[in-house]
């Protein structure tokens, strides 16, 4: 695969070599003109891609942000799924043989970046810089999980089921197969209903890299038949899975009942994630990193910010501010450059998350909105007022930011409140007092504390990405534990 133009160079600002993505230059005018060939592209249609021959369900599959429908998907069918699990073998190439496959996979994606973009905008809704975004982290997971393999060969578990969510359609979907393939085990991979066509491109992608077929099989299809059958097959060693906290309840009592008492569930879920702004902030860094965290993907991440908590004395001021730059998002066609916010998934999303904005007018707590076009399924980024220090009863998959007031005084009540709830996925803090940092370090139960900027994003290697309680079994992904779940744990020892 040759380096397309525009492709940043794999060194950081000191010339070090990086294993990090080198991500893709938006200002770059031949970059820009190869997004711009794709525009029009016709996305290939998605089928089980699998080493018997599948059948199943066909079913369109739309554009989020116009409503149209872009493509079709054969979802599998109970047979296709059996025979799947079935034909899985575990790849026994030795661990070089299949890092240097998925290194070539990173290439590949690279490579083809143009189809990719297209795919998230079209399918996903996804941004320009936000599809930059997920496929430098794609790649990242490919090449660290290579690496990481690499440092000490261990014994496969045999089959993982990898269950992905459609707000990482690419990235949590490759992670996912990438962890398992990397440590020799066969993947069956289900991605979510509305983003089959990127994990058909994917899997296409991993498998011309050399990725045998009967260690990685795509099986696209509904979470209550194809997910339900398998997560619930006592051939299946273990499940990694990423989306609702109910989801994952599900998934492990069909676990519980039906594979081995050592079969892993590896679980990432949801948040009610807030930050703190107390009254040494700089407003200016505040307010640019609240906005990013609240509405960046349409505020559609498990990390994304959902409550905030600002001191008293710099509420009013610091709200002004928030509306203002609320006032300045794009909120439009994902595939322009100068949008900021696009489209939330599906009608259905963008009706449940319409109802919670209505509710809250209704009870006169909407602050501030923005518009949003009519046609398509986007949803207006909207600030709604919370009365003391409680925090959400729920998680709002959407851009809809809450902020609430909180005295110097209390602010141990605010780290309990928001421990109250059970999950500790992401949390924000804006100060500059240094015995601040520490004491909210000590006190809030979070796996991903950001201190001074915004609080998504992570980065693979650098910020292994994963919460505790209700958000997760852990260990994080893009961290040097994650492996470890996927092989035996004897073998890994023996390793040492
Ligand atoms: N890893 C992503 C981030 O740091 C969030 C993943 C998710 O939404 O599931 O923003």
């Amino acid at each position: 695969a040759t380096a397309p133009a525009g492709l940043l160079a794999p060194k950081d600002l000191f010339g070090a070599e990086r294993v990090n993505a080198r991500g893709f230059d938006l200002t770059d005018e031949e970059m820009l003109a190869q997004i711009d060939a794709v525009r029009d592209v016709t996305l290939p249609d998605a089928a089980p891609l699998t080493v018997a021959s599948p059948a199943g369900q066909h079913r369109p599959v739309v554009n989020p942000a116009t409503g149209e429908v872009i493509a079709h998907v054969t979802e599998a069918d109970a047979e296709t799924v059996a025979a799947a699990i079935t034909n899985a073998a575990p790849w026994t190439a030795p661990v070089a043989t299949r890092a240097d496959v998925l290194r070539k996979a990173a290439d590949l994606y690279e490579a083809n970046f143009g189809l990719i973009f297209a795919a998230l905008a079209k399918e996903a809704g996804k941004t320009l810089p936000d599809a930059v975004g997920e496929l430098r982290e794609a790649v990242d997971f490919l090449r660290y999980y290579a690496l990481e393999a690499e440092k000490s060969d261990m014994a496969p578990r045999g089959v993982f089921t990898a269950i992905s969510p459609w707000n990482f359609p690419l990235a949590i979907f490759t992670g996912q197969i990438a962890a398992g393939l990397a440590t020799g085990n066969a993947v069956l991979a289900k991605p979510a209903e509305q983003t089959p066509l990127i994990a058909a491109i994917a899997v296409r992608l991993l498998h011309e890299a050399g990725v045998p077929t009967h260690a990685l099989q795509l099986l696209p299809g509904e979470g209550a038949t194809v997910g339900a059958d398998l997560t619930s097959d006592a051939r299946v060693s273990g499940v990694v899975f990423t989306g609702s906290t109910d989801t994952a309840l599900l998934i492990r009592r069909a676990m519980a009942a039906n594979m081995v008492p050592s079969a892993p569930l590896i679980a990432e879920t949801g948040g009610l994630n807030a930050m703190i702004v107390d009254s040494t902030a700089l407003p200016e860094q505040a307010v640019r990193d609240i906005v990013a965290s609240a509405f960046r993907s349409a505020g559609q991440r498990c990390s994304a910010l959902r409550c905030l908590y600002v001191q008293e004395d710099v509420a009013p001021h610091l709200i002004e501010m928030i509306k203002g730059a609320m006032d300045q998002l794009v909120v439009a066609d994902p595939w322009l450059l100068s949008t900021d916010v696009g489209p939330v998934i599906d009608e259905e999303a963008q009706s449940q998350i319409n109802a919670y904005i209505s509710a809250a007018q209704a009870e006169g707590r909407v602050l501030h909105q923005r518009a949003a076009p009519e046609v398509g399924h986007f949803v207006a980024p909207t600030l709604i007022k919370v009365d003391g220090i409680q925090t959400l009863e729920r998680e709002i998959f959407g851009p809809v930011l809450h902020v609430a007031t909180f005295k110097g005084r209390d602010l141990e009540k605010v780290i309990a409140a928001v421990n109250a709830k059970g999950y500790g996925l992401t949390f924000g803090l804006h100060t500059r007092i240094d015995t601040r940092v520490q004491e909210v370090a000590d006190g809030i139960h979070v796996g991903n504390l950001y201190v001074n900027r915004n609080q998504i994003g992570a980065i693979v290697g650098s910020q292994p990405f994963g919460g505790e309680g209700l958000s997760g079994t852990g260990p994080k992904a893009g961290g040097p534990l994650y492996l470890k779940r996927f092989v035996q744990p004897q073998a890994a020892g023996a390793a040492g």
